[in-house]
């Protein structure tokens, strides 16, 4: 058996970053960057209000309360047109450029207008009670970003924000590692999908949608290469396809030492694989290689087996693929609120277990059944506890864990 590091690591050297294109910021979530942003504008690009207010002439209320003559109102998107002299204001609103004279501004819930029925036209009279010093909620121009700064370096992520951040900064488009294509796959001939009723030996393809959904998590674009029985003309037929269509693949089943394991013999004869014993449990069995440029992942069949063995090396490859810098999930210590036991058998165990916050910190418990064929506890986990070979770990010990998505 191989160590997982040394697996890992196979598979993380034969899953390069592809080449960067560009792409709409709108289809740019989840993706990496490949090149250096720079602001070309300043954001914001010109003084505004924060509040609803007066924009005043900090001195001429030093001694508030006092009364303004109110020249203008300015509404956000418009241009001011007059200049705020002594004894004077303007109505402003939030986002409005601070009109040329003032120099702070005077939130509207600490003024009043002045009541005047005989005004006839004359300028409107505010009421200031309170003075303020010069910016007073006033966001100078470039305060989030002055033009020409560094906004994001290479390799970041692209979350909601920095989407909004590039909006922000006029860009349409952004230099990035290619959003990949990965083809899912499932092999066996008693697998069925369409909801009919099962004949004997029969069982439903549970892999597909969650390997598909898997990869969805990845930022990639899931291609559903749908199911192959137990076959080696179909087998290779359907990874044909997915070699065609896509920049890497996931396969479930097929990979064992059975008589109708036709994956491995379809992959050995048109790709360069290895056949890997992995030193975990579950998902001891791993087949990774190349057919072509594609990277192809022979998972497991057995349902939690699939799940993790495509979180420890499918996951971190396809990241990779996509130039993440740490394609591997990091691992964080938390406390066992319960025996978490085990037997030595060589191998690091991956259990299923349920994280919650406590004390500041992480304690985690089983999260039931920890079968490789028991799928719902591992859809109630929310985290896999890293228990290294021996006995297991005692309740109140630290243990390493994965906190997954
Ligand atoms: P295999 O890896 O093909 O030897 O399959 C191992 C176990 O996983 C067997 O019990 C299979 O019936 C089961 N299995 C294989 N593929 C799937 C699938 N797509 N969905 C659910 N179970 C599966
Ligand atoms: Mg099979």
């Amino acid at each position: 058996m191989l160590p997982l590091e040394t697996v890992r690591e196979f598979v993380l050297d034969r899953c390069p970053a592809r080449t960067p294109v560009s792409v709409p910021v709108a289809d740019a979530l989840g993706l990496v960057t490949a090149s250096e942003i720079i602001s070309a504008e300043a954001i914001p690009q010109f003084a505004n209000t924060a509040m609803d207010g007066f924009a005043v002439r900090s001195a001429d209320v030093a001694d508030a309360p006092c009364e303004l003559r109110v020249v203008e109102t300015i509404a956000a998107g418009h241009a001011p047109q007059v200049t705020v002299g002594p004894g004077e204001a303007s109505r402003i609103m939030t986002g409005a450029i601070i009109p040329p004279g003032a120099d702070a501004v005077v939130m509207v819930e600490r003024t009043s207008i002045v009541p005047d029925d005989s005004r006839d036209g004359a300028a409107e009279i505010v009421r200031v009670e309170v003075s303020v010093p010069p910016g007073n909620h006033v966001r100078p121009a470039g305060d989030d970003l002055h033009a020409g700064a560094h906004v994001f370096g290479v390799g970041t992520e692209l979350t909601a924000g920095h989407l909004g951040v590039l909006c922000s900064l006029g860009m349409t488009e952004v230099k990035v590692f290619p959003r990949l294509r990965v083809g899912v796959l499932s092999t066996g001939d008693e697998l069925v999908d369409d909801g009919s009723p099962l004949r004997p030996g029969q069982i439903r393809d549970s892999n597909r949608r969650t390997l598909l959904a898997l990869a969805h998590r990845v930022d990639v674009v899931p291609v559903d290469l749908g199911l192959a029985p137990d076959d080696p003309d179909r087998i290779e037929a359907a990874i044909a396809t997915g070699i065609d269509t896509c920049d890497a693949m996931v396969t479930s089943g097929g990979v064992s030492m059975g008589d109708f394991d036709y994956v491995k013999s379809v992959l050995d004869r048109i790709g360069d694989m290895a056949w890997m014993q992995v030193a975990i449990k579950p998902a001891k069995p791993l087949a990774f290689g190349t057919v072509g440029d594609v990277p192809v992942f022979g998972l497991p069949g057995n349902p939690v087996s699939s799940m993790v063995s495509f979180e420890l090396f499918a996951r971190p490859g396809l990241r990779s693929m996509m130039g993440h810098a740490d394609p591997v999930r990091p691992t964080v210590m938390a406390t066992a609120a319960e025996d978490l036991p085990r037997r030595a058998d060589g191998k690091t165990h991956f259990m299923r277990v349920l994280a919650t916050p406590r004390d500041g910190g992480v304690e985690v418990r089983s999260a039931g059944g920890q079968g490789s064929h028991m799928l719902w506890a591992m859809a109630k986990a929310n985290a896999l506890a890293v228990v290294p070979d021996g006995d297991g770990v005692r309740a109140g010990d630290p243990v390493d864990v994965l906190l997954l998505d």
